[in-house]
């Protein structure tokens, strides 16, 4: 059986970044499974589909032809064979892949893909249903959260440095609205499964973050080498 590593929480929890640190450490995968919905969304916005329509939503992910990749154990996202990893970092592509998200058609797909990279190798997965839906047999899951404050502060500072002046309280706002969104909607919304382990990492360095994972994976898994 492939090490198994889940990790789950809200907008800006720092997820990705954490994972990465993680499967760097641990020599494993790291499949960020939001970029996959992310790839997805651009597809519907280049398409001109409307994202509030399931039918169609559902048949681009047919078209779509999402694609994960992996060089050098970093992650590239892919329409066919276009590397979008760069393309879907954008603020209408955030909304659009949480809209596009909530349809069953579309994660029943996303799933499946992703149940298939996990079964192949060492992997740990973060997103918003790891724990509760893509492997619930997960032996380390993990429910990675902040104050929304703390989250948007962070985000607003990552696109500054990026040259994104967007105002903080825009940052919050669209911060909560994606948390609602992926919070309410009725497919496997975003919450913390009943055996995962909660951290707040309002006051914790990401090293900290890191370093609590490592030990809970070693706990399960036994000390890497
Ligand atoms: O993690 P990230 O912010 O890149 O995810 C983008 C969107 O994709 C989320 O807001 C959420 O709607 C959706 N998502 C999901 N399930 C996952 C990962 C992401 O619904 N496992």
């Amino acid at each position: 059986m492939p090490m198994n590593i889940a990790i789950d929480g809200p907008v800006g929890a720092g997820k990705s970044s954490i994972a990465d640190g993680v499967a760097r450490r641990l020599n494993i995968l790291h499949l960020d499974t939001g970029a996959m919905y992310r790839a997805l969304a651009l597809y519907v916005l280049r398409s001109g589909t409307d994202p509030d329509d399931e039918a169609a939503v559902v048949a681009c992910c047919q078209k779509a032809d999402v694609r994960v990749r992996y060089v050098d154990g970093a992650q590239h996202t892919l329409l066919g064979e276009e590397d979008v990893s760069g393309l879907i970092r954008t603020g209408e592509v955030s909304a659009a892949a949480s809209a596009v998200s909530r349809w069953p058609g579309v994660r029943s797909e996303m799933v499946r893909m992703q149940r298939e990279i996990a079964r192949q190798a060492d992997t740990l997965l973060d997103g918003r249903d790891i724990g509760t839906a893509v492997l619930t047999d997960a032996p380390v899951k993990i429910y990675l959260t902040a104050t929304p404050e703390e989250r948007a502060r962070r985000r607003y500072l990552e696109q500054v440095k990026k040259g994104d002046m967007t105002p903080y309280e825009q940052v919050l706002r669209e911060l909560n609205a994606r948390d609602q969104q992926d919070m309410n909607r009725a497919v496997t919304p975003l919450r913390q499964a009943e055996d995962a382990v909660r951290i707040d990492s309002t006051n914790m360095t990401p090293d900290e973050v890191v370093e609590t994972i490592i030990r809970m994976v070693e706990d399960v898994y036994g000390r890497k080498s």
